[in-house]
């Protein structure tokens, strides 16, 4: 059944046969997988930027680009503030920088897992995959509840792209022994700013 056969516009979401891959296979070319070395120097890229950041005063969020070779850094970002975070800021300077198909084989790689905004703005750039150390759960102990840094929110990454048959967007984290040293890195700067828990 085609596209057009289809009665409903339920039908194709949710069919697997018309993914945006399947009409136009050029604009989805292969994406080479990630080795764990390259995952953890990914990482300890997107780390040094968030170091630099929380000594200029910033959130400890911080990005970087990958290019197809999974290791060559293209581009980086910290967080600016609480509405331009460091991934969607990056994934827009990405779009401006790179086309379709070459960011399809790029890496976003970032500290923490990116935000309901964040992995929205992602899959609009069409990067490939999204990689991230420290999960939103993590960071929601960290930051605690009425941190005026930042509300966290109660959304992951899979849930956004979480039933959208149109691209499929790898999604590699939380990373255990990476996560551990983001959330204690981390923690120096939300323990200053969170509530007293007792
Ligand atoms: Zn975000």
């Amino acid at each position: 059944m085609s596209v057009n056969d289809t009665p409903s516009g339920e039908n194709d979401r949710e069919g697997g046969g018309s993914s945006a891959a399947s009409l136009l296979p050029s604009l989805f070319p292969e994406r080479t997988p990630m080795t764990p070395p390259q995952l953890a120097a990914g990482v300890e890229a997107a780390l040094a930027v968030q170091r630099r950041a929380v000594a200029f005063g910033k959130r400890p969020f911080a990005a970087v680009l990958l290019g197809p070779d999974n290791e060559t850094v293209l581009l980086s970002h910290q967080s600016v503030d609480q509405v331009n975070h460091a991934e969607s800021s990056l994934a827009r300077l990405a779009y401006c920088h790179y086309d379709k198909a070459f960011l399809w084989r790029c890496t976003l790689v970032s500290t923490w897992e990116p935000c309901g905004m964040c992995t929205a703005t992602i899959y609009w750039a069409h990067i490939g995959r999204i990689v991230f150390a420290g999960s939103n759960d993590q960071l929601y102990e960290l930051t605690g509840p009425g941190n005026k840094e930042n509300f966290t929110m109660n959304w992951h990454t899979r849930d956004v792209l979480k039933g959208c048959p149109q691209k499929d967007i790898e999604v590699i984290g939380p990373l255990e022994a990476e996560g551990k040293t983001v959330v204690e890195e981390s923690d120096k700067y939300w323990s200053r700013t969170r509530r007293s828990s007792g």
